[in-house]
């Protein structure tokens, strides 16, 4: 059973603009996995619909094996997903927001702050925990989004440029962590448009364009060819 396969996918947005057209995908389990494409690809769509905040117009879409129309519920148990826009309360302090997130899978609250303190230390967040969101730095918000999405242990983490406008020494540290999370043996699918990134950290990749996947290959392969 892979991590995540999607069979022609599609998403026409209200306004008539087609920013899918009919894409297919697999991620194998354990698999580091890059979308990379310029802006507008389709990228943000793709990450949106399978992690439930936009809707497909049509096509498949299963994770780990629960179909995302019939199982929704079982899957989004199983995906941590990192949204490219902060999503969370600027007056919520750091430390509340991550536990809050655990209460929305159930995790009872004792489970919920270790599991906070844990990521929250991992992530260099631990001592910024009694402040409210909105005075943390944009790459210190980006790590408490994935601070967040890591709460309910996740077995795929979705990134969607998690990177983006983070300066190059963080951007090595966050490198870092996200290997670390795929060698504990975490499915990790991320979104870029910057093939370095792609290249430093993931083994397989999907170059998307136009809302159409125009390669899809190992890392190896493609390198290789260019
Ligand atoms: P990427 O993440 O690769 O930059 P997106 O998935 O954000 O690409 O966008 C794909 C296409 O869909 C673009 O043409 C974009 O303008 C359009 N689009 C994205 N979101 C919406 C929306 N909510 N309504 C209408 N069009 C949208
Ligand atoms: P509701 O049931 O009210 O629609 P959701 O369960 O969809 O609420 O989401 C509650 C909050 O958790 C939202 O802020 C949403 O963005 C976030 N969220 C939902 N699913 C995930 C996930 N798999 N990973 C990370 N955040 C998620």
């Amino acid at each position: 059973m892979s991590a995540l396969t999607i069979r022609n996918l599609r998403k026409t947005y209200a306004n008539g603009v087609e920013a899918l057209k009919g894409i297919d995908l697999t991620v194998e389990k354990g698999d580091f996995f890059a979308l990379l494409g310029p802006n507008g690809a389709g990228k943000s769509t793709t990450i949106g619909i399978v992690s439930s905040l936009v809707n497909k117009t049509s096509g498949d879409v299963s994770i780990l094996g629960y179909d995302l129309d019939r199982e929704r519920a079982l899957a989004k148990q199983r995906i941590g997903v990192v949204p490219q826009e902060f999503n969370f309360g600027q007056f919520e302090k750091v430390f509340d927001i991550v536990v809050t997130q655990a209460g929305f899978y159930g995790i009872p609250a004792r489970i919920a702050r270790e599991r906070a303190e844990k990521y929250l230390r991992q992530l260099g967040l631990w001592d910024k925990r009694k402040n409210q969101a909105r005075t943390l730095s944009g790459g210190m918000k980006r790590r408490l989004m994935i601070a967040r999405a890591l709460v309910h242990e996740p077995d795929l983490l979705i990134l969607d440029e998690p990177t983006a406008g983070v300066d190059i020494e963080l951007r090595r540290s966050m490198w870092d962590f996200l290997i670390g999370l795929n060698e504990e043996g975490r499915t990790i699918i991320l979104t870029t448009h910057y093939l370095e990134e792609a290249e430093s950290l993931c083994r397989h990749i999907a170059i998307i364009d136009h809302g159409q996947i125009v390669e899809n290959t190992d890392m190896k392969s493609l390198l290789e060819k260019l």
